[in-house]
């Protein structure tokens, strides 16, 4: 609807839009007052933005534009002909209110129902829309409006559907934040409902040592779960059977990265500089040849690297499922453990670990002291390829031998911190290394930190997916840069029987130039 002018407008593709807005004597439109702009110019922007993301026109078949009562026939035996009644209903309910009043989610104000972001939205192609509840809303941005337009209970129940993977993001035409808000709701509904076993196992990953002493006792207690010549475990017993559903799962590493670190030789002389790697919790217990291959690339370019051991999980599973409390507790203790101010740059090999190191601005904006600290964190973290990439390891070494490779981006990497182009260059510049890009390279995993936990239904079909177009490619490895979409490709591939190698991008590079 147009303030300035009165006129209101529908834009569709099919001629009974026009008709019911032209023939009869009554015409009711009734719209939320979100749907105001201010002038005919405007609109433009909708008439353009609306078919272009909803289904790929310049221009609907039909924009339709009513300033006020047409004539129409009143009586067709008279061929009486006169103004029709004309009326608009505006929604002014309290809901909408609160989202005008609410400066963090106002933005969803800005949507033009397209429906691009469910186009685009893996839980929902899996899902469709009447799992959200409401023959409306439904995908990420009516997990937003069934919090404010239908129930709070209600959209707690469904905003745990979204993986968080920033797809529909990268395509609104309103340029909503749609997953932050997502965020957002989940952090007050964790305040309000708290979820006990959340909680208990959200307070133990913050505690560094407890966490890393679990880790420990349960690298001892594994062997009783894997079959002899098993590289992965695939079942896991009683409550924790979800677990390996659909996918195998890693070994914990006999000897964690933190123990290793020490006695790693680094022969660089007259080093560029200095670096600090953050390994997070699975290179720290899980993928420790990761975490040496880093170091062993960055070192082949000139760089010394550090480990601060006061370093722990980097907050991402507590920030992820809305427990601020204990994403704010990780933030302090790993800016004051990684001391950004001793190094050049920061290095993580886990696009997820990354991109919380480089959000811990968020929790310190009351703490002068702290917020400087977490800005330089932040703006000293890089994820592995792009900072191998920027400090000069693009070359063409390699040992020749062929290497069929696919690619899978990660979520954070590509869409939350627009790295996509370095490891694809760092890849193909190796000699001998051949890559064949798979179908939806960036779509999901299905792994989404704690998501395929605690929805193995929907992550599974996910992953059968990506599985299926690794498959389609051919190649005998697939590359990826996050440790956690190696857990889960890996897994699929392990419990499928298919023959491929996942690998990180600094392990193959580290491979290939004979540095391990
Ligand atoms: S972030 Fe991903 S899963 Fe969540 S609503 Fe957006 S597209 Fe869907
Ligand atoms: S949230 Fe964005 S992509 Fe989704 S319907 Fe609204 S404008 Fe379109």
């Amino acid at each position: 609807a147009v303030a300035e002018t009165g006129t209101v407008f529908t834009m569709t593709n099919e001629g009974n839009g026009r008709m019911v807005g032209t023939l009869p004597k009554i015409h009711l439109y009734v719209f939320g007052i979100e749907k105001f702009v201010k002038s005919l110019s405007d609109a433009r922007y909708i008439f353009k933005a609306l078919p272009r993301n909803g289904t790929a026109q310049r221009l609907t078949a039909y924009l339709s534009l009513y300033t006020g009562a047409s004539e129409v026939v009143l009586d067709k035996e008279t061929d009486e002909k006169g103004p029709k009644d004309f009326y608009c209903v505006i929604l002014d309910d309290p809901g909408r209110r609160e989202i005008l009043a609410e400066e963090s989610f106002r933005e969803i104000f800005d949507c033009i129902r397209c429906g691009a972001c469910l186009d685009v939205c893996p839980a929902f192609a899996l899902l469709g829309g009447h799992v959200y509840g409401s023959n409306v809303y439904t995908g990420g941005i009516g997990t937003l409006l069934s919090h404010f337009l239908v129930s709070e209970e209600r959209a707690e129940q469904i905003q745990n559907i979204c993986l968080q993977c920033g797809r529909c993001k990268e395509v609104c035409g309103g340029g909503l934040h749609i997953p932050e808000m997502i965020m957002k709701l989940r952090e007050r509904s964790m305040e309000k409902h708290p979820n006990p076993t959340y909680k208990f196992a959200l307070d133990a990953v913050s505690d560094r040592k407890l966490f890393h002493s679990m880790l420990r006792i349960a690298s001892i207690a594994q062997p009783a779960f894997m079959k002899q010549g098993q590289p992965m475990m695939r079942h896991l017993p009683m409550f924790l059977s979800g677990l390996s559903e659909g996918r195998s799962l890693p070994k914990i590493a006999q000897v964690p990265f933190r123990d290793i670190f020490p006695t790693i030789e680094q022969d660089v002389p007259n080093p560029k500089g200095k670096i600090a790697i953050f390994t997070g919790c699975l290179l720290d217990f899980v993928y420790v040849d990761i975490a040496k291959a880093v170091i062993k690339d960055l070192n082949s370019i000139g760089y010394l690297v550090d480990m601060p051991m006061g370093q722990s999980c980097c907050g991402a599973p507590a920030t992820y499922m809305g427990d601020r409390e204990n994403a704010k507790k990780t933030a302090e203790l790993n800016i004051n453990a990684m001391a950004a101010e001793n190094y050049d740059y920061i290095v993580s090999a886990c696009p997820t670990c990354t991109h919380q190191l480089r959000e811990y601005e968020q929790f310190f904006a009351d703490d002068p002291e702290m917020l400087a600290k977490a800005k330089e964190l932040g703006e000293k973290s890089y994820d592995f390829c792009k900072l191998f990439h920027m400090l000069g390891g693009l070359s063409d070494e390699g040992d020749g031998k062929e290497l069929n490779i696919t690619y899978h981006d990660s979520c954070h990497l590509k869409r939350s911190m627009g790295v996509y182009k370095e490891q694809r260059e760092l890849l193909t510049h190796t000699k001998g290394v051949k890559l064949t890009e798979m179908r939806e390279s960036d779509n999901c995993c299905g792994f989404g930190g704690t998501y395929s936990i605690k929805f193995p239904e929907v992550a599974a079909p996910i992953l059968e997916r990506k599985v299926e177009h690794i498959k389609e490619t051919g190649a005998g490895t697939v590359a990826v840069d996050c440790p956690g979409c190696m857990m889960q490709i890996s897994g699929g591939l392990d419990a499928r029987d298919i023959p491929v190698d996942v690998k990180h991008t600094a392990v193959i590079i580290a491979e290939k130039r004979g540095l391990m």
